[in-house]
């Protein structure tokens, strides 16, 4: 069923009886040609565009829980491209550049929101740095502009320009950046690739692999064994754990992080807006609620809930960009398991085992990745070489010296 005005109307004038569920619920079937293991927005992207642009259907994903349970539910919802390094730039300019199309082209309401995202800095080196990123990001054909302290003093007077520690010296802004409703990019993958013939198959864990002389040729479920030639692993926070079922140890830790949403407001903050002397990032929902979060827990752990020093942490760096903030009440908060990579970004693989594939390591910044990751994931499953955008993504890079070190920050989680 093709969403529209007229079907809107069609239904309101039937009693709204016509509507159909938005996807299947197939039993899995003995064998597939591919099996994408977990149902988060990589997984389910991957399944679409396999489906849409090569034009394959005889496809399961799998997911433990149902969808939308991982942290493409879980997230602070934004979405940018201002990367700097060759091997991300081009990759997360190709995913803002889906994001702009993608409503239209799955026929969803993603709620996409291009309201701007503004990265604050507060010295001058940092500003030096940051008129670099900028203009790495316009060479490559993303949008940067720099705005200075008066700009932003007219644009958002709330903000606290003469903090004595943090004192705001100007940002930069890529206005295409901005918010998605996270859990309808997951609904949206998922109606669009059961349409095109896609079995998502939730409460179906993944619990070994069946792997004989090199070559991966099925799963062990919580359902039954599957087989497939090509199993596509996409779990996020659970990598680790999965892979491990397979024999690898992958440069992965799994981390917590906590996202927040206050009372709703009236509307406060046009865009999204990051702290640049501390980890702080905010924006307002269409219903009001300021969403934030900062740095991840420090520990090593798959419990989808945090502690309270980080709660502490982010809510200084809040009040320390824009105190009024103090004055808005906490109404909730939550965690998801972030797969942390030694070098801040992510894999999009073929592993030594024959047939089996791996994406993760988005650490937390996988959702605005989700379509070309999505994208790139499928390409290589169907023509088993990498899109031109995700090549330096790869398992052995470490070994070779190619890190993708975004921050400069070396192998260390918890500073990415
Ligand atoms: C609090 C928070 C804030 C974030 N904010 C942002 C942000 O603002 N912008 C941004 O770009 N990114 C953000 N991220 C990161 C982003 O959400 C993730 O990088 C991205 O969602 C990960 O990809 P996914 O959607 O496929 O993961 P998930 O939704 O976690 O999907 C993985 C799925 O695999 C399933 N699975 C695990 N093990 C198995 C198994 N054995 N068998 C079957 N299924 C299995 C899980 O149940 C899960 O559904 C944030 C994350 C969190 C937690």
């Amino acid at each position: 069923m093709r969403y529209s005005a007229l079907q809107i109307l069609k239904q309101g004038l039937t009693g709204n009886k016509g509507w159909k569920p938005v996807w299947r619920e197939p039993e899995p079937k003995p064998a597939y040609d591919i099996i994408i293991i977990g149902g988060g927005g990589h997984g389910l992207a991957t399944a679409y565009y396999l489906a849409r642009e090569f034009g394959m259907t005889n496809i399961a994903v799998l997911e433990k829980g149902w969808i939308g349970s991982g942290n493409v539910g879980r997230n602070t919802t934004i979405i940018r491209s201002n990367y700097m390094l060759p091997g991300n730039q081009p990759f997360y300019e190709q995913s803002l550049k889906l994001w702009e199309g993608l409503e239209q082209d799955f026929n969803y309401n993603a709620m996409i929101s291009q309201r701007s995202i503004l990265n604050l800095f507060h010295s001058d080196p940092q500003r030096d740095a940051f008129v670099r990123r900028a203009n790495a990001m316009i060479l490559s054909g993303a949008d940067a502009e720099l705005a200075t302290a008066d700009d932003l003093r007219r644009e958002l007077p709330f903000l606290d320009f003469d903090n004595a520690r943090f004192p705001i010296k100007g940002g930069l802004f890529q206005r295409r950046g901005g918010t998605v409703r996270h859990d309808a990019v997951a609904w949206g993958f998922a109606r669009g690739a059961d349409m095109r013939g896609v079995d998502i198959i939730q409460n179906c864990e993944v619990t070994g692999f069946e792997i004989n002389n090199g070559v991966c040729s099925g799963v062990k479920t919580t359902r039954g064994p599957i087989r497939a030639s090509k199993i596509a692993v996409c779990v996020a926070g659970s990598s680790g754990r999965v892979m491990a079922q397979a024999g690898m140890r992958l440069p992965i830790e799994t981390h917590v992080l906590q996202a927040f949403v206050t009372e709703g407001l009236k509307p406060v903050l046009p865009g999204v807006i990051t702290f640049g002397a501390g980890h702080f990032y905010v924006s307002q929902s269409d219903k009001g609620g300021l969403v934030f979060g900062g740095d991840i827990d420090g520990y090593n752990s798959y419990a989808q809930r945090g502690n309270l020093p980080v709660v502490e942490d982010v809510a200084e760096g809040g009040m320390a960009i824009m105190p009024m903030i103090g004055r808005a009440r906490l109404l909730r908060s939550w965690g998801g398991v972030m797969d942390m990579s030694m070098d801040g970004s992510p894999f999009i693989d073929k592993t030594d085992i024959d047939g089996l594939y791996f994406n993760g390591g988005w650490c937390y910044g996988g959702f605005k990745a989700t379509p070309a990751s999505g994208f790139c994931y499928a390409h290589l499953l169907a023509h088993d070489r990498p899109h031109p955008n995700a090549t330096e993504f790869r398992l052995d890079r470490f070994k070779r010296g190619h890190i993708i070190d975004e921050k400069g920050v070396g192998a260390q989680p918890n500073l990415h």
